[in-house]
C-alpha cells in the first residue's frame, strides 16, 4: 500500500475513497511489526483498539460527521496520560500503573478523530538527550542503527521517521522535542510555555515543560497545534490567548528580520559542516529579501548550568509523589513505611533520575538555596530579558538545533556533564518560554540529517510556522 507522509495526502486519499482508515492503520501496524523490534520506538501498540477506531472513523467519514483530523494516526510519548492505558514514563517506578483519565491534549485530539496507535519510548521521566535512560532499553536512530535517536522524545521522533505513524506527541523541557526531531530528520515544535495544557503530562519541571508535535512537515505540526492549543481549566498556567489558524500560512512572503547568534555559529563545538550549511541558508535568505544580522547573546555558557539547577530543583519536588505507596512499583523487601519509601525509590528510579533528584534536593537545601536556586532564577530572568531584547528588533532567532549530528549509542553515557552539553542550543527557549521549531533541512556527509532552529516571540506560532513552511521549500 502507498505510504502517506502528510495529513493533506491522507485526507485527500480518504476523500477520494482511494483508501480507508482501516487500510491505513493496517499498513502502519505491518510496518511496526516488521521494524519496531529493531528500532524500539513503541513500547506498546494498541493494535486492536486502533483497528476498531479506524472502522468507526471510516463510518463517520462516509456519514460526513468526521472530525478535523480524521484519519491521522499518531503515537504518544509514554509520559502523557491515555485513559485505561499503561503509563510509565519509561520508569520501573510506574510499573503496572494505568491512567484513569486522558490528558487534555489527548481529549482534544480524540475529539477530532485522531487514531492513537501506541505508547512511545522515551528517557525516564523525560530526562536525557539520547533515549538511553529507559527501562525499555535504547531507541535506535532509523537513519543509522548504531546511533542514538536523541532524547528524551526519542521514540516519538524515531517512530515518525520510520513511518510507524503519521505524527507523534512529545514533551520538551530543554529540547526533548527539537533535538530528537533534528537527529531523526523530522519537524519538531516546542510551543510557547502555556500555549498547550500540561494537564495529564507527567511533570518533570513544571515551569519548563510543554507538549508539542513531531511530524514529517510543518503543515502537520500546525494542524496538531491548532487542535491541542488553548486555555484549559485543568491547567491554571495555560494561556487564554486566542488560538490562531496556525495552518493558514499567510505571512511568509513579507521580508523578515532574522538574528543569528554569533556565539552559536562561531562555537568551537559546532560541527563545521553544520556551520557551513547554516551560512548557506543565511545567504539564501538574504538573496530572497530577508534581513539577516549577527547578534551577540553573551549568556550561552550560562544556559546549561541554569537549566540544570532549576529543572533538577523542580524535578526533586515533582518526583516526591512516586513513593512506592501511591503509584506503581513497591519494593517487596520492606518492613516499615520509611523503608517502603526508601527501597521503592532506590529500586524504582534509574541512575540519572536519582542523580537529578539528589542534585535538585541539594540546590534547594537550606544552606545552598541562595547560592544555587535563587541565583539560577535570577539568571533565568537575565536570559529571558536578553532574549526579548533581541526579539524587539527581529522576528526570529536562528541557530543550529544541535552542535553535531546523532552520536553513537553508548558514547556519551558515561559522563553526565558531556550529555548535558548536548542541550546547549535548545534550552534557551525553555528558560525564556519562547516557541521554537527544529527544521530538518540538511543532510551531513556522514549520512545523518541535521536541522536549524527558529525561535520566535511569545505566542507568535502563526508567524513561526508560516515562515518555517516557506523555509522548508526555499
Ligand atoms: N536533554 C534535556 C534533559 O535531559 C532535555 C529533556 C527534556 O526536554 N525533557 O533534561
Amino acid at each position: 500500500m502507498k505510504n502517506y507522509s502528510s495529513f493533506k495526502q491522507t485526507f485527500a486519499a480518504l476523500n477520494n475513497a482511494e483508501t480507508t482508515c482501516l487500510a491505513i492503520v493496517e499498513n502502519y501496524l505491518s510496518t511496526i511489526s516488521e521494524k519496531n523490534a529493531e528500532i524500539n520506538a513503541f513500547v506498546e501498540v494498541f493494535a486492536e483498539e486502533a483497528l476498531e477506531k479506524a472502522k468507526i472513523i471510516d463510518q463517520k467519514i462516509s456519514d460526513g460527521t468526521a472530525g478535523q483530523l480524521a484519519g491521522m494516526v499518531i503515537g504518544v510519548k509514554d509520559n502523557i496520560c491515555i485513559k485505561n492505558h499503561k503509563l510509565t514514563a519509561s520508569s520501573k517506578i510506574l510499573d503496572g500503573f494505568e491512567s484513569l483519565f486522558n490528558a487534555t491534549v489527548i481529549e482534544k485530539l480524540l475529539a477530532e478523530d485522531v487514531i492513537i496507535i501506541g505508547r512511545l519510548n522515551c528517557d525516564e521521566f523525560a530526562m536525557g538527550s539520547a533515549n538511553e535512560n529507559s527501562v525499555y532499553g535504547s531507541v535506535k536512530n532509523p537513519h543509522n542503527l548504531s546511533k542514538v535517536p536523541g532524547g528524551s522524545s526519542g521514540g516519538s521522533a524515531a517512530a515518525v521517521a520510520s513511518n510507524f505513524c503519521l505524527a507523534a506527541l512529545g514533551s520538551d523541557t530543554g529540547g526533548s522535542i527539537r533535538q530528537p526531531a533534528a537527529f531523526c530528520g523530522v519537524v519538531g515544535l516546542k510551543p510557547t510555555y502555556s500555549r498547550v495544557s500540561r494537564y495529564g503530562l507527567i511533570a518533570y519541571s513544571s515551569s519548563f515543560d510543554q507538549i508539542g508535535p513531531i511530524t514529517n512537515n510543518v503543515e502537520d505540526t500546525s494542524l496538531i497545534l491548532e487542535v491541542i492549543a488553548g486555555k484549559d481549566k485543568m491547567d491554571s498556567t495555560s494561556s487564554s490567548k486566542e488560538v490562531e489558524n496556525y495552518s493558514l500560512f499567510n505571512s511568509e512572503t513579507k521580508s523578515k528580520k532574522i538574528a543569528v547568534v554569533t556565539e552559536c555559529l562561531e562555537n568551537e563545538k559546532l560541527d563545521s559542516e553544520i556551520r557551513f550549511s547554516i551560512e548557506e541558508t543565511i545567504e539564501k535568505l538574504k538573496k530572497n529579501g530577508h534581513t539577516v544580522e549577527m547578534v551577540s547573546f553573551p549568556f550561552l555558557d550560562q544556559l546549561v548550568p541554569t537549566y540544570y539547577v532549576l529543572t533538577t530543583a523542580e524535578a526533586s519536588s515533582n518526583l516526591a509523589r512516586f513513593d512506592g505507596v501511591h503509584y506503581g512499583y513497591r519494593s517487596k523487601e520492606t518492613s516499615n513505611l520509611e523503608e517502603t519509601y526508601t527501597k521503592s525509590r532506590t529500586e524504582g528510579f534509574g541512575k540519572e533520575v536519582q542523580r537529578r533528584i539528589m542534585l535538585g534536593t541539594f540546590v534547594l537545601s537550606a544552606g545552598y538555596h541562595e547560592a544555587y536556586f535563587t541565583k539560577a532564577q535570577q539568571i533565568r530572568r537575565v536570559i529571558q530579558d536578553a532574549t526579548n531584547e533581541i526579539l524587539k528588533d527581529f522576528d526570529f532567532i536562528l541557530t543550529p538545533t544541535t552542535p553535531h549530528t546523532a552520536f553513537e549509542l553508548g558514547q556519551k553515557h558515561k559522563d553526565p556533564t558531556v550529555m548535558y552539553l548536548e542541550d546547549i542550543f535548545t534550552v534557551q527557549a525553555n528558560l525564556s518560554g519562547h516557541p521554537a521549531i527544529s527544521l530538518p533541512l540538511f543532510k551531513h556527509s556522514n549520512g545523518m540529517p541535521f536541522a536549524l532552529q527558529l525561535l520566535a516571540k511569545n505566542f507568535e506560532e502563526q508567524k513561526l510556522l508560516s515562515f518555517s513552511n516557506y523555509l522548508m521549500e526555499l
